[in-house]
């Protein structure tokens, strides 16, 4: 078993809710990794331990390139640590705000990256319920690394919504309180494609009601400088109705993803 003083700690790469996030490197193996460090109190005062040990033991069975790894963890009296793959280049959110949007070829990409993740996890059963910029990392090569698992079940990332009040990633049935499956993570997919290309997300509203009105009404227009190709896609994942919704693997083949996607992925699959 693991235990703290194997690592030698480095920078804060992050805070998390209910702790913090630090580059560390093994001393006996000199492995680079992220260890998340989560407070047992406060995890205790929200009561979520039964939801983070569940959450652990999915996490430590996925393997896939866009899903970001959790190698193991341990814990000692006050906290738990969960040893994570590094992402050494951040946020997609912080990227998102640098470059204001992306082009196609980017967008592409990344729309491709985490299909192929949420295939991955759809098939094991796996829904991940929280996707947006601010869970998604980045990679050495900028590849897309899925983070923060499951965890909105119980525990919805609060981050946007305390920050800016926002809840751009709700889905139509997730407002309107109908039981949901895995095309919940579909609609994410496609209002993530959106702001990626657009710079904000879809249905952005000056009041929380207003957003959820546009959501309930599928209520959008797109920015002039967005693609048909894009337009198109987006559209067709943007359904009220989840089953109606394009499913990943025709998302994966739409034309306007083949023309642009520039991920191994697709390297793989159409060799020049
Ligand atoms: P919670 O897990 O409770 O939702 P959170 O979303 O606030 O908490 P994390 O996303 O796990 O916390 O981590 C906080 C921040 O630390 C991230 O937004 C990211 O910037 C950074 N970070 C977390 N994990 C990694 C990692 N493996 N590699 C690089 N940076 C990371
Ligand atoms: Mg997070």
């Amino acid at each position: 078993m693991w235990c703290i003083s194997d690592f030698e700690i480095g920078k804060p790469l992050g805070k998390g809710r209910f702790g913090a996030v630090y580059l560390a490197r093994s001393k006996e193996t000199h492995f680079i990794l992220a260890l998340k460090v989560i407070f047992k109190s406060a995890m205790e005062k929200a009561q979520l331990e039964h939801q983070l040990r569940r959450e652990i033991e999915i996490l430590c069975h996925l393997r896939h390139p866009n899903i970001l790894r959790m190698y193991n963890y341990f814990h000692d009296q006050t906290r738990i640590f969960l040893m994570l793959e590094y992402a050494p280049r951040g946020e997609l959110y912080k990227e998102l705000q640098k470059k204001k949007y992306f082009d196609d070829t980017r967008t592409a990409t990344y729309m491709e990256e985490i299909s192929e993740a949420l295939i991955y996890c759809h098939a094991q059963k796996v829904i991940h319920r929280d996707i947006k910029p601010e869970n998604l990392l980045l990679g050495l090569r900028g590849e897309l690394k899925l983070a923060d698992f499951g965890w909105s079940v119980h525990a919805p990332s609060l981050r946007r919504t305390t920050l800016c009040g926002t809840t751009d990633y709700l889905a139509p049935e997730m407002i309107a309180g109908s039981p949901h499956d895995e095309n919940v993570d579909v609609w994410c997919v496609g209002v993530l494609c959106y702001e990626c290309l657009a710079g904000y997300a879809p249905f952005e509203a000056a009041t929380r009601l207003e957003t959820f009105r546009k959501i309930r009404e599928v209520n959008m227009t797109f920015p002039s400088w967005m693609s048909d190709g894009a337009r198109d896609l987006i559209s067709k994942i943007l359904n009220r109705t989840p089953s109606l919704r394009l499913p990943l693997k025709a998302i994966i083949e739409h034309p306007w993803i083949l023309n642009h996607s520039s991920s191994d992925l697709s390297m793989r699959r159409s060799p020049m």
